[in-house]
C-alpha cells in the first residue's frame, strides 16, 4: 500500500459531471489541489485532434446556459467543432392536431441549444482535465472505500493494481446513478420507477433536418430526434425513444429494417425516409433522488445526487448548474479561509440550488406523466398545454426557459472567475 497524498478536493468519478466539475474548480483560481479518480482509462491527451464522428454514439443536448458555461471555461471553441445547433424545437402529440414550435430567433438567440455526441464531449473534457496542473488524475483507478473523517475523508483506491490511500478535505461523489459510494455511506434514495425504457440509437434519413429537434409525444411515451452533424452517408439525428419495457424489448429484437419501419410509422415523414440505424442501446428509466446530498466533508453531484428521465434533456444541464453554484460557494468559503468540507458552506450550496433542482426535477417528471398517459383528463390537459404553448408567449417562454436551461437561479460564473456573494 502507498499513501498518503493530501488533496483539498477529491472527485470520485470522471464521467461528464466529474470532469466538468474538476474543470470549474480548477478555473476558480483558488489554487486547490484536486484529485480526480476515474475507474475507466481516460483517453490519451492528444487524441482530440484525430476525432471522427461516431455513428453509434449517445448524444447530449446542451442547453444555451450550458454552452455559456463551457464558453467561459474556454473549451466551447473545441466542443463546437462537432456540435450541431438546435434552431427550433418542434413539439407535437401523435394522433392529435396540437403542436408547437420553439424558435431560437423568437427567444432572441442563435440556437436553443447544441447537440454533442458524448464521445466528443467526454473526450474534450478528459483532455482538458489532464492538461491542468492542479488536477491530479488517477485513471484507471477505483475508489474501494470512503471513510469520513472529522475534517474531510480518507479514500482507499485500487490504482493500477496497487492500493493507494488519499486524504482530502472535501470528497465529491460523482460515481453515477447507481452510486456504490452513496450506498456504502448509507444514504437513502427516493426511487420512482417510470416503467419505461429509453431506446437510444443514431438514425440516418433522406431529408435535411435544418437544425430542428423533434419532441413527439406518443401514446407509448415520448420520442425525441435531436439533429446531429452530417456524415458522408447523409443526415443524422440522435433518437431517444421511450417505450414500455416489453415494447422496448421487442423493438430491441427487431432487425434494423423492421425497427426503422416502426419508427417511420410513429414519427412520420418529416425527415423523409429513415435509411440507416446504428447499434441500439436500452436504458431503464427511473427518477432517483438522494435523500441527503451533503454531509460534513462529502457532497453528491450528477446522477449520484439526482437521476432524471431524459425526456427534457435536463440531467447533465442541471448537474452543470449545480457545479457552478458549488464552485461559487467553495470560492466564497476559500476567501474566508475556511475548509471546503465545512458543513455550513455545503448547506449554503444546497440552499442556493434547491429551487433550481426542484423546478427541473418537477418539470421533467410532470412532462413524463402528462405525455405518457391515456387518462382522459390528462389528454385534455395536454391539449390545453399545447394550445397555451402555441397561443401564449408566456407559456412558451416558460417551456423554452426550461429546455434552454435558463430557468431557476442563474449562476454568476464569469471568465474572470466567480462573482461571489461577498464581491
Ligand atoms: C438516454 C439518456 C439521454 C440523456 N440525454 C441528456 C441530454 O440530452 N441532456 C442532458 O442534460 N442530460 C441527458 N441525460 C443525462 C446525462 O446523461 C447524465 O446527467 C450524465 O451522464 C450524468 O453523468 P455522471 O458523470 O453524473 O454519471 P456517469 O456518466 O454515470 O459517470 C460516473 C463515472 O464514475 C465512475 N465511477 C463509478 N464508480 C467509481 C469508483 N468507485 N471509483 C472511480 N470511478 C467510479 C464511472 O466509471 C463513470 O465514469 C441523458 C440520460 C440518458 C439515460
Amino acid at each position: 500500500m502507498t499513501s498518503n497524498e493530501q488533496f483539498d478536493i477529491a472527485i470520485i468519478g470522471g464521467g461528464m459531471v466529474g470532469t466538468s466539475l474538476a474543470s470549474l474548480l480548477s478555473a476558480s483560481g483558488c489554487g486547490w489541489r484536486i484529485a480526480l479518480i476515474e475507474a475507466n482509462p481516460f483517453l490519451a491527451t492528444d487524441t482530440t485532434s484525430n476525432y471522427t464522428s461516431h455513428f453509434d454514439a449517445r448524444s447530449t443536448a446542451l442547453s444555451h446556459g450550458s454552452v455559456e458555461i463551457f464558453r467561459e471555461l474556454g473549451i466551447w471553441n473545441q466542443l463546437q467543432q462537432h456540435a450541431t445547433p438546435i434552431r427550433q424545437v418542434h413539439v407535437s402529440d401523435r394522433g392529435h392536431f396540437a403542436g408547437s414550435v420553439i424558435d431560437a430567433r423568437e427567444q432572441g438567440i442563435d440556437a436553443v441549444g447544441h447537440v454533442l455526441e458524448n464521445t466528443w464531449l467526454g473526450q474534450v473534457l478528459a483532455n482538458h482535465v489532464q492538461q491542468q496542473t492542479d488536477i491530479h488524475c488517477y485513471s484507471p483507478a477505483r475508489v474501494q472505500q470512503l471513510i469520513p473523517q472529522q475534517q474531510g475523508a480518507r479514500l482507499r483506491l485500487d490504482y493500477q493494481g496497487i492500493t493507494v490511500e488519499l486524504q482530502c478535505r472535501l470528497a465529491i461523489i460523482a460515481d453515477g446513478g447507481d452510486s456504490p459510494l452513496r450506498r456504502a455511506l448509507g444514504i437513502e434514495t427516493d426511487i420512482k420507477d417510470y416503467r419505461q425504457t429509453a431506446l437510444i440509437a443514431n438514425v440516418e434519413f433522406s431529408e435535411s433536418h435544418r437544425g430542428v429537434a423533434y419532441e413527439r409525444f406518443t401514446d407509448q411515451g415520448p420520442l425525441a430526434l435531436l439533429p446531429l452533424g452530417e456524415t458522408e452517408q447523409g443526415q443524422r439525428a440522435a433518437l431517444v425513444w421511450t417505450l414500455p419495457p416489453a415494447k422496448a424489448q421487442h423493438h430491441m429484437s427487431l432487425d434494423d429494417a423492421a425497427f426503422l419501419a416502426q419508427l417511420q410509422q410513429v414519427f412520420g415523414h418529416r425527415l423523409g425516409r429513415f435509411v440507416r440505424l446504428s447499434q441500439r442501446q436500452a436504458f431503464p428509466l427511473q427518477l432517483i433522488t438522494a435523500c441527503e446530498q451533503i454531509r460534513s466533508g462529502v457532497v453528491l453531484v450528477g446522477n449520484a445526487a439526482h437521476f432524471l428521465h431524459p425526456v427534457a434533456g435536463q440531467g447533465f444541464n442541471l448537474a452543470l448548474r449545480d457545479g457552478v453554484v458549488l464552485t461559487e460557494m467553495l470560492t466564497e468559503v476559500h476567501r474566508l479561509q475556511k475548509a471546503p468540507g465545512e458543513l455550513a458552506g455545503l448547506q449554503t450550496y444546497i440552499e442556493r440550488q434547491q429551487r433550481d433542482q426542484a423546478l427541473t426535477i418537477t418539470f421533467s417528471d410532470r412532462l413524463v406523466r402528462l405525455f405518457s398517459s391515456d387518462h382522459l383528463p390528462l389528454i385534455a390537459l395536454r391539449h390545453l398545454g399545447f394550445i397555451s404553448l402555441a397561443a401564449l408567449p408566456i407559456a412558451k417562454h416558460y417551456f423554452a426557459e426550461h429546455t434552454m436551461g435558463t430557468a431557476g437561479r442563474s449562476p454568476r460564473w464569469r471568465a474572470s472567475g466567480f462573482e461571489t456573494e461577498s464581491s
